[in-house]
């Protein structure tokens, strides 16, 4: 029977494949009796898994590509060894023959009474080896009761999931990092905003995404086939044929467009009216650039360097993260790069740091981004001085992220003068004037961006924050996600103030939020004055597109129109007439 699902859709384009559903935990493992007869069959039974276990680790471990890295490697070894394992294999053959139960209770036994004597230990670092035994017992568990899959990091490092449309409650960053190692055809999650890392993320590897979807584990069965429309936000359950040739021919249709639109590639990018623009894009990992460069030979205008640290899941030295950012630089070719200083904390976090210390209510608000690297200098100075290093061989730019007012961009400039003395006396190469931004994401910068631009050399406009912390709605609770709105006259206010005052005091301003990849507020923002966007890979060619079609001169006293309405929704209807007039 077919079914349809409605969500929020938050990277476009449609896709057609076999659900595989996403387990966090583990079914619950049930006790039962067997007849002495069977118990040699029941282990053989129990040793098969373990073998079958084994197998799709020494899978995963040929499978996975050389720059993986090395934490990954290492963590499928000992999951190996552990296979191998005298107590937890002995011990659970024993207790099949001693109980006469079955193998997923023996096992499952086994590793509470192990977990036990790991519980009980003082050392830290043993402490944490529980959660590979825990992994390793989950792995044979589902071997035992023959689940397809299994869910953990390696796991996603395979190919199993190719074509596949995950079905999932929630997808951290680190998930969708790791899964974009194979070629996922779509995400579903139950929850998620917009605005979340994982969407963005998914956005800019242009895998179509709908979140919101509540019930999706319990609606979708393994194996059903899904037409996922990240275009309307519409997840079909196995649909009649006549409706999958109709998918069919939708995608076909995009394709023709999209090739269309890379006869643009490479091609200026300027209004029919001759003003330049500056479109660059985003990314979230150096391989990024090479997508990037599928659409355009342009710079990077916000390079998230969070990722990095969050697919180490540690903090990479300063050489570490210097390889890193020139390895980047220099798969430009010349194009400016804009590195943005760490965004830890919120819905980014190391997955370690996550379970310690107290409850944090509302991370979005708390020790994030820059307030966390003005704490905590020994994290902040290798990156600072990574980043002087990378630009000493070519065009980069520093970015700060969350700044809230001006004595903050004053300590963290004082920090990058300690560091550029650091380097001097190491006698290091370095941008001695290497040009430093902020983002403006927090309103009370944009009150005070005139001050800001006094002191730096460019501003980037933070939307998904900026709109966030205006509208006071948390960018990453679907329940929340009908506030996201770019049009309200408050957001617009701030992104106008940010812009007059980037022009008052000469320096550049750029936008790097979502609102700059959406084609709808393009014309608009070109109207207000914005000379330089920076968008996601997928959309470049699409904005370059509507720009090359535009007229300023048309566009500014349209715009200035719009922006002495107050209602939002007389807003959106000026935008569309707007946008309508230019087609
Ligand atoms: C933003 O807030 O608009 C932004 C670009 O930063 P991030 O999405 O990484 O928070
Ligand atoms: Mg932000």
């Amino acid at each position: 029977m077919s079914l349809t699902l409605q969500g929020i859709g938050v990277s476009k384009g449609i896709c057609i494949g076999p659900a595989y559903v996403y387990y966090r935990e583990l079914p619950e493992v049930l006790e039962y009796s067997i007849s002495k007869f069977s118990a040699d069959d029941e282990i053989k039974r129990f040793e098969d898994a373990r073998i079958k276990a084994q197998q799709q680790l020494n899978n995963i471990k040929n499978t996975i590509s050389g720059d993986t890295p090395h934490d990954i490697t290492l963590f499928i070894d000992t999951h190996l060894l552990m296979l191998d394992d005298p107590v937890l294999y002995e011990d659970t053959v024993s207790h099949i023959r001693a109980r006469l139960c079955n193998a997923e209770w023996a096992l499952q036994v086994q590793v509470e009474r192990i977990v036990k004597v790991f519980d009980d230990m003082d050392d830290p670092y043993l402490k944490t080896r529980k959660d590979d035994i825990i992994h390793v017992t989950e792995r044979i568990q589902r071997c035992l009761m023959n689940e397809p899959d299994l869910n953990h990091a390696e796991d996603k490092l395979g190919d199993h999931l190719k074509g596949r449309i995950i079905v999932a409650d929630d997808l951290t960053p680190a998930d969708t990092l790791l899964m974009q190692h194979q070629k996922i055809a779509g995400f579903i999650t139950e929850y998620g905003g917009p605005l979340s890392h994982t969407a963005i993320l998914a956005r800019n590897l242009g895998i179509p995404t709908i979140v919101g979807v509540h019930d999706a584990k319990h609606l979708i069965q393994a194996n059903d086939l899904i037409v996922l429309d990240g275009n309307t936000g519409k997840v079909h359950i196995n649909p009649a044929k006549k409706d999958i040739a109709h998918f069919k021919s939708l995608i076909r249709n995009e394709r023709q467009r999209r090739k269309l639109l890379f006869d643009l590639k490479n091609k200026p990018t300027k209004t029919k009216d001759g003003l330049k623009i500056h479109l660059h894009g985003n990314i979230d990992r150096p391989d990024d650039v090479r997508t990037l460069r599928q659409f355009d030979h342009t710079g990077v205008g916000l390079y998230r360097t969070e990722m990095l640290f969050i697919e180490h899941n540690r903090l990479p030295s300063e050489d570490e993260q210097f390889e890193t950012y020139r390895r980047t630089l220099r798969s430009l070719k010349g194009h400016p790069l804009t590195i943005r200083t760490i965004d830890l904390g919120a819905d980014k976090e190391l997955a370690d740091t996550t379970q310690h210390g107290p409850l944090i209510h509302n991370p979005a608000l708390g020790l994030r981004a820059i307030r966390r690297c003005l704490k905590d200098p020994s994290l902040f100075l290798p990156q600072i001085k990574a980043i002087l290093r990378t630009a000493g061989y070519g065009p980069v730019n520093m970015m700060i992220p969350m700044i809230s007012c001006i004595s903050e961009m004053e300590q963290t400039l004082e920090l990058i003068e300690q560091a550029k003395a650091e380097l001097k006396s190491r006698r290091i190469r370095f941008d001695n004037n290497i040009k430093i931004g902020a983002m403006i994401e927090v309103p009370s910068a944009a009150l005070v961006a005139d001050s800001l631009a006094n002191k730096l050399d460019f501003l980037s406009i933070g939307t998904n924050d900026l709109i966030q912390y205006t509208l006071a709605f948390d960018r990453i609770d679907d329940e929340v996600s009908y506030l996201y709105n770019p049009l309200h006259p408050a957001v617009l206010k701030l992104i106008q103030m940010t812009l007059n005052a980037g022009e008052t005091q000469g320096i550049q301003v750029s936008m790097c939020g979502e609102m700059a990849s959406d084609t709808q507020y393009t014309r608009l923002l070109l109207g207000m004055g914005l000379q330089c966007f920076s968008v996601q890979a997928n959309s470049l060619l699409d904005i370059k597109h509507i720009i090359n079609h535009s007229e300023i001169t048309q566009l500014r006293p349209l715009t200035e129109k719009i922006m002495t309405l107050s209602d939002p929704q007389e807003i959106k209807l000026a935008v569309e007439e707007l946008n309508l007039r230019f087609l």
